[in-house]
């Protein structure tokens, strides 16, 4: 593990158990994080002197499998709540439930190789861009073709988006350390699987009682076990 690896993720763990062991909720601490991640990825980005293919409305990425952490699920429920009306939080519903049906069918493999639209984009856009988990943020291209052609060829797991390996160190350790911050200071970090678990949040009002607990959060949802 490289010395700005461990730095980083060290850093970021001690700030935000800090924030974490103080706060009744992890919303308020998730979000701080994502802004200091935000900070030293543009930082990184502006650095590289490799540029990332991204833009606004390029959206392939956003019919992969996404997975995400009980605390993520709970902040995009809040911001949802804020933000949208009752009718557009119906239609999210109703997409996520269409995705969890297939999903409930597939093998971790199939889920992997198969394209869903994520059930938050609208217009080729993230819906939730400020709340948008770890596992979202973390993903940049430096090849846009590669991207389509991975859309369009979704079980071939040879092709290559093509990361920019400095940037992606830093994401990774800064993810890991909110992470290590969040299961230290006794709080569910399972993975889940955003449609299903995005469903059983709206569905379970005990779902956000539990997580203050340090209980499993979701009974429902599928969870998906870490190859790592
Ligand atoms: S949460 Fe936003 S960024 Fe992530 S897959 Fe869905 S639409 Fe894309």
């Amino acid at each position: 593990m490289s010395d700005i690896f461990q730095a980083t993720a060290q850093q970021e763990y001690q700030r935000s158990a800090a924030q974490l062991k103080s706060a009744k909720d992890a919303n308020a601490a998730l979000k701080k994080s994502y802004e200091r991640y935000d900070n030293l990825i543009a930082k990184a980005f502006d650095e590289s002197t490799t540029k990332p293919a991204c833009k606004a409305g390029c959206a392939f990425c956003c019919y992969y499998k996404v997975e995400a952490r009980a605390h993520e699920i709970l902040l995009i429920k809040d911001y949802m709540g804020k933000h949208f009306s009752t009718e557009k939080i119906a239609s999210v519903l109703d997409t996520a439930t269409a995705n969890a049906t297939i999903i409930r069918t597939l093998t971790p493999e199939q889920h992997l190789t198969t394209n869903l639209q994520c059930a938050l984009l609208e217009n080729n856009q993230c819906s939730i861009y400020p709340v948008r988990p770890f596992r979202c943020r973390n993903f940049h291209s430096t090849d846009a073709q590669a991207c389509e052609h991975s859309f369009n060829d979704p079980g071939n797991m040879e092709i290559a988006t093509g990361m920019i390996e400095e940037v992606a160190i830093l994401a990774d350790a800064h993810t890991q350390g909110f992470e290590a911050a969040a299961e230290q200071t006794g709080r569910d970090n399972r993975i889940y699987d955003f449609n299903t678990a995005l469903l059983e949040v709206f569905a379970d009002e005990h779902a956000s009682k539990r997580y203050q607990r340090g209980k499993k959060t979701f009974q429902q949802a599928v969870e998906i076990i870490s190859q790592d």
